[in-house]
């Protein structure tokens, strides 16, 4: 038998063991060198008034930032604002459509400095391909690549004078790996994908850093919020049943300290959540078998298609099977998450 216990064999996994513990003690110390400081910084986040965008800015808040938050809907925004001031938050709120440049750039001039910029704005629209109209993946596009792209562009000119910032884009596991009866959404957050970590490339040279994030499933409370075309209520059953389940869908307080986090410490990428990383580590490396499992979601699970292209809202595609007791946790979610 060879005895693999020779002294020479136990200096080299020694080596081996002290070079890797020495690589993880570098990367810890390098991670808090340059963790960011959030209090007194001005975040701005897009899509704020509801759902993960309320949830960053209460925790933003908490650690004593200064919130901004803006979205399409006055009386939305309203209510976050008061919501945010009732915790004790510093916070300003703008009425502001992202995929409107001029409108964006206003809203960025007014602010002033903007520190930290988080791209939460985002819209679901849920159905099969053949209820998908070229206008739903342009809109689809204009919410999540280009309004990214629209406020981005107006802050990076202060965030180069002062060779500081962050930002933040929230895509999707959407992003990563394309998922049937979403595809107008799925391609709009590959997009983003690709804009986020081509920014993170080039910007890094001007003390900016950019994070992408694809979350899985996060209990937000969003799918009233949601459209839903053909089988609309059926459509709306899978998926907010699936949003609610606790393996499947991650609680949004917990999906918002993520992304703090990866913020402070100016992470490159984050995926939230064990099924989405799962879900994209299969995909890179049996692209096949992924391909195969979602036709058999397509063609076995989700609802047959229809010849309508007309939306209709969650909240408007109620059925038996939702809201349900299977519903219980996304519909308290968005009792909490200005949804309702
Ligand atoms: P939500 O519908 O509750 O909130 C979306 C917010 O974006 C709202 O405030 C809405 O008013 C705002 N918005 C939409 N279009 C806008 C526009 N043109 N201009 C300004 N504001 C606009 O959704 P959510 O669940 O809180 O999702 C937040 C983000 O997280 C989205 O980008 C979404 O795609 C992403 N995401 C969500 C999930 C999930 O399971 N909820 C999973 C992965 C990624």
């Amino acid at each position: 038998m060879v005895n693999l216990m020779t002294e020479k064999n136990v200096t080299k996994a020694l080596t081996l063991v002290a070079g890797i513990a020495g690589l993880a003690l570098a990367g810890t110390l390098l991670k808090r060198r340059s963790r960011f400081d959030l209090e007194g910084k001005v975040v701005l986040i897009t899509g704020g008034s509801r759902g993960l965008g309320l949830v960053l800015a209460r925790q933003f808040a908490d650690e004593k930032a200064r919130v901004v938050i803006c979205a399409r809907d006055q009386i939305e925004l309203d209510r976050a604002r008061v919501d945010l001031q009732q915790q004790g938050a510093e916070v300003r709120s703008f009425p502001c459509d992202v995929t409107d440049p001029e409108a964006v750039q206003k809203m960025v001039d007014e602010i002033g400095q903007i520190d930290v910029l988080v791209n939460n704005a985002g819209i679901i629209q849920v159905g099969p391909l053949d209820t998908m109209t070229a206008e739903d993946f342009r809109r689809s596009l204009k919410t999540h690549f280009w309004g990214p792209l629209n406020t981005i562009l107006a802050v990076l000119p202060q965030m180069r004078m002062r060779k500081a910032g962050r930002i933040v884009n929230i895509s999707s596991v959407g992003g990563k790996v394309s998922v049937p009866h979403l595809l107008p959404y799925s391609a709009s957050k590959f997009a983003l994908v690709g804009l986020s970590k081509g920014l993170r490339s080039e910007l890094r040279k001007d003390g900016i850093l950019v994070t992408t994030v694809c979350p899985g499933l996060m209990r937000t409370g969003s799918p009233r919020n949601a459209e839903f075309k053909g089988k609309h209520r059926e459509e709306y059953a899978w998926f907010s049943i699936s949003d609610s389940l606790p393996f499947i869908s991650i609680n949004a307080e917990r999906a918002a300290y993520q992304i703090i986090e990866a913020t402070k410490e100016g992470r490159a990428a984050l995926t939230i959540s064990l099924p989405a990383k799962i879900a994209v580590l299969s995909d890179t490396l049996f692209p096949e078998f992924t391909a195969g499992l979602l036709s058999l979601v397509n063609d076995f699970v989700l609802p047959e298609s229809s010849a309508t292209t007309s939306s209709a809202k969650g909240k408007d595609s109620t059925s038996f099977w939702s809201p349900s007791w299977l519903t219980t946790l996304t519909d308290e979610a968005a009792l909490k998450n200005n949804e309702v």
